[in-house]
């Protein structure tokens, strides 16, 4: 059955600073969704607000799953309820290969009652669903052995992610700005990775970037526009063509109050 994540009227705010102010977004599984915004307004506050960051006060509105509402949960149980998001594990964790960190997620995630240290995924299963995953993700096996992060490249941490994602299959996924850094080629393998993975398991994924190349490997249906703090335009793939000949200045136009937001936002970023 296919699920739905509905963000409604979403305010989040850190140290007692209003960041988000109404998201409003609706993403069905199997659908592709694209967010662009300028820089500080507010993007990776909400897929970290998605994801449940620890420090984060949600003021008012909700984030559900099937009318489950996920606010009150703690990162690992929205993982379980379906939501992956990329770079969650931004740092390198000593003396923990990539296999490793794949099983407990995956043991993890389906199969909610388990206790940490418990029930893992037997070996033999695991190693060859991954050694499937990273055949068809084109990924050198040895990658499995190598210490989580320690020492990858821009394009292997991508790399480790999609892998990490093709493992989880997750109902929802939310990948912040996956193609910045990378090279031309690494861009298509980690956009291909994503076509892959979304059409397999169907998920639901939101992709957070600022380039209309990436856009053109990975089309979406749909795309929002975010400034300060909340999704302004809401359209379809036009939107992103008409921001590359454009920019943003007509939605500073046309949202004014949006526009003293990102202002007050980018004062406070310096500061
Ligand atoms: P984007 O991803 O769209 O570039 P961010 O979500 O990273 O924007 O940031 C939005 C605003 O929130 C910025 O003004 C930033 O300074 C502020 N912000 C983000 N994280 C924190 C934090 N941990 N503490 C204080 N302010 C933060
Ligand atoms: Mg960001």
């Amino acid at each position: 059955m296919s699920k739905v994540l509905t963000i409604e009227n979403l305010h989040v705010a850190i140290d007692g600073k209003e960041i988000l102010k109404g998201v409003d977004l609706t993403i069905r599984q199997g659908e592709i969704h694209a967010l662009m915004g300028p820089n500080g307004s507010g993007k990776s506050t909400l897929s970290y607000a998605l994801m449940g960051h620890p420090s984060y006060d949600v003021t008012e509105g909700s984030i559900k799953i099937d009318g489950v509402d996920l606010i009150d949960m703690e990162a690992d149980e929205r993982a379980k309820a379906g939501i992956f998001l990329a770079f969650q594990y931004p740092t390198s964790i000593p003396g923990v290969t990539v296999a490793n960190f794949l099983r407990h997620a995956v043991s993890n995630v389906r199969n909610p009652e388990r206790l940490e240290g418990h029930d893992l995924m037997p070996m033999r299963d695991f190693r060859k669903e991954l050694r499937e995953q990273m055949a068809d993700l084109g990924v050198d096996q040895e990658f499995a052995r190598r210490y989580l992060n320690e020492g990858f490249s821009g394009g292997e941490k991508k790399r480790a992610e999609i892998l990490q994602m093709a493992m989880l299959k997750p109902a929802f996924a939310i990948l912040d700005e996956t193609d910045s850094g990378l090279d031309i080629d690494a861009v298509r393998i980690v956009s291909e990775g994503i076509n892959k993975v979304a059409a397999e398991s169907k998920a639901g994924v939101l992709v957070i970037t600022h380039t209309q190349r990436f856009l053109k490997l990975v089309p979406p249906q749909f795309v929002h526009i975010f400034f300060g703090g909340r999704i302004v335009e809401n359209g379809g793939p036009e939107l992103v063509d008409k921001l590359e000949r454009e920019g943003y200045d007509w939605i500073r136009a046309k949202y004014p109050e949006a526009a003293q937001v990102e202002d007050e936002l980018e004062q406070n970023a310096i500061a």
